[in-house]
C-alpha cells in the first residue's frame, strides 16, 4: 500500500518543484529582531515578520515568562474547563476585553483555532455567513466547519456586500466577517461601511484583528479604534503571535454571551490544551507595556509613514496601505524572485509573493515594518531597493 501512495506523494511534490512552489524554510539563528543572523552566519535586517511592535525580543516579556515559568510551572496539561484554568488565563482575558473594550473575552492556542471554534457553535442551517473573500484561511476552515449557508463578496467591496446582504435576507441570522488588515496588500477592511449595511441589513460583524491588533487605529486596539466602533463589532478575533509579543495563542472577544456559548460548545476550546502559563503571564506584560504608553505604536506609525512615503519618492509602485504592510509591486513573478534574493545579498530580509499566494500578474514584495526598526535600517532598506531597483530595470 505505502509504495503506491509514496509514489503518489513523489509526483505530487514533483508537480509542485516543478511549477516554482515548492516552499523551503529559511533558517535564522538568533532571536526574532530587526536585525537577525540567517545561515552561514550572515546578518540581515528583518523587514519580513509580523513582529509589528518590536516585541518578540523584549526583555520585559521575556522577563515575565521566566518569572511565570518559575512560580506558576511549564505546561497545564488539561484543557481549560477539566484542570486548565490558572489565575493568569482569567487575567488575561480579561486585559484582552479591556483593551478592545468588549465585553468578554476567551483564549485559544491560536487565532487559527479561534477562528476554526467560532461559527459551528453560534450558526447553523438557517443562518449566514457572508465572507469577505480575500479572508484568512483559517476563517474560510473555520466558515467550512459551520452548516450556515456561504455568501462571498469580492475584497472591501460594499456594493458586492449589499448584494449578499440581499440575498441572505430570508435566513434567521447573518454575520458579516472581514480580516481588519489583509495582509498581501495591507488595506484596512471598511469595517465603517460594513458596519451600516450590517446595521441596514440587520446582520452581525466579525472582525479578525490578526494583522491589525497593536497596529492600526491611534493607540492600537485595531479596526473598531480606527472607526470609532469599540466595543460596537459582535465578535473580534485575534492572535498573541504577531503585534502582542510573537510567541503564540488566541483570542475570540465580543459581546459576553457570544463568548459564553463559545466555553460551551467551541470545540478547539473544548477539546485543546490551554496556552501555557509563560504565554499568559508574558501577554499581561505586553498589554502593561502598550496600556502605559504609546510609543511602541507611535514609533511604528512613524517608521510606516517614513518607509512608505520614501519608496514612493524613490519611484516605486506602492499599495495603497493603511497598515504596517507595504506592498512593493513589480507585476512579474520571477522578478519578485530575483528581487528578493539580490535584496538579501544587500543584507535586506523580504519575501517576494506571487501567484497563487496573489493575483496573477500581482507579483509583489511584501515589507512589513516594525516599532524595532530604526530609522538608519529603513533607510539602509529604501537604498538597497533603489540599488537592485536601477539594477533590474524597474526604477530609471
Ligand atoms: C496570522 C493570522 C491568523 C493565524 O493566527 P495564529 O495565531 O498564528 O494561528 C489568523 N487570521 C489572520 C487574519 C492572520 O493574519
Amino acid at each position: 500500500m505505502y509504495n503506491n501512495f509514496k509514489n503518489y506523494l513523489t509526483d505530487e511534490i514533483k508537480s509542485i518543484k516543478d511549477a516554482g512552489l515548492y516552499k523551503n524554510e529559511r533558517i535564522i539563528t538568533t532571536p526574532q529582531s530587526a536585525t537577525i543572523k540567517v545561515q552561514g552566519d550572515v546578518e540581515v535586517l528583518n523587514f519580513c515578520a509580523n513582529n509589528y511592535l518590536g516585541l518578540a525580543d523584549s526583555k520585559v516579556l521575556i522577563d515575565a515568562a521566566k518569572k511565570a515559568l518559575d512560580e506558576k510551572g511549564y505546561g497545564m496539561s488539561s484543557v481549560r474547563f477539566i484542570c486548565g484554568t490558572q489565575d493568569l488565563h482569567k487575567e488575561l482575558e480579561k486585559r484582552i476585553s479591556d483593551f478592545f473594550g468588549t465585553e468578554d473575552a476567551i483564549l485559544y492556542a491560536a487565532c487559527f483555532d479561534a477562528n476554526g471554534g467560532v461559527f459551528e457553535p453560534l450558526l447553523n442551517e438557517q443562518d449566514a455567513i457572508i465572507s469577505d473573500a480575500l479572508n484568512h484561511a483559517s476563517i474560510i476552515d473555520g466558515v467550512r466547519l459551520c452548516k450556515a449557508q456561504r455568501f462571498r463578496y469580492a475584497n472591501a467591496d460594499m456594493e458586492d456586500l449589499e448584494k449578499q446582504l440581499i440575498a441572505a435576507k430570508d435566513c434567521r441570522f447573518r454575520l458579516i466577517c472581514t480580516d481588519g488588515v489583509f495582509s498581501m496588500d495591507g488595506n484596512v477592511a471598511p469595517v465603517d461601511k460594513i458596519y451600516a449595511l450590517a446595521k441596514k441589513y440587520d446582520a452581525m460583524v466579525m472582525v479578525d484583528e490578526s494583522h491589525s491588533a497593536g497596529v492600526v487605529g491611534k493607540t492600537g486596539r485595531g479596526t473598531t479604534e480606527l472607526y470609532n466602533l469599540k466595543g460596537e463589532v459582535e465578535i473580534l478575533t485575534g492572535t498573541l503571535g504577531k503585534a502582542f509579543g510573537g510567541a503564540v495563542g488566541g483570542f475570540t472577544t465580543g459581546k459576553k454571551e457570544i463568548i459564553d456559548m463559545l466555553r460551551q460548545r467551541s470545540r478547539p476550546y473544548l477539546f485543546s490544551n490551554s496556552i501555557p502559563p509563560m504565554i499568559a503571564a508574558a501577554g499581561i506584560a505586553m498589554f502593561d507595556l502598550i496600556d502605559k504608553t504609546n510609543e511602541l505604536q507611535d514609533k511604528l506609525h512613524s517608521n510606516t509613514e517614513y518607509f512608505v512615503a520614501k519608496m514612493k519618492a524613490a519611484g516605486f509602485d506602492i499599495k495603497p496601505t493603511e497598515s504596517a504592510i507595504c506592498a512593493v509591486m513589480l507585476y512579474d513573478a520571477k522578478l519578485s524572485q530575483d528581487f528578493a534574493a539580490r535584496l538579501q545579498e544587500e543584507g535586506i530580509y523580504v519575501t517576494g509573493f506571487y501567484y497563487p499566494v496573489v493575483p496573477k500578474g500581482q507579483a509583489r514584495i511584501r515589507v512589513q515594518v516594525s516599532a524595532a526598526h530604526e530609522i538608519n535600517h529603513l533607510d539602509k532598506c529604501i537604498a538597497a531597493f533603489t540599488k537592485v531597483g536601477k539594477e533590474l530595470g524597474i526604477l530609471k
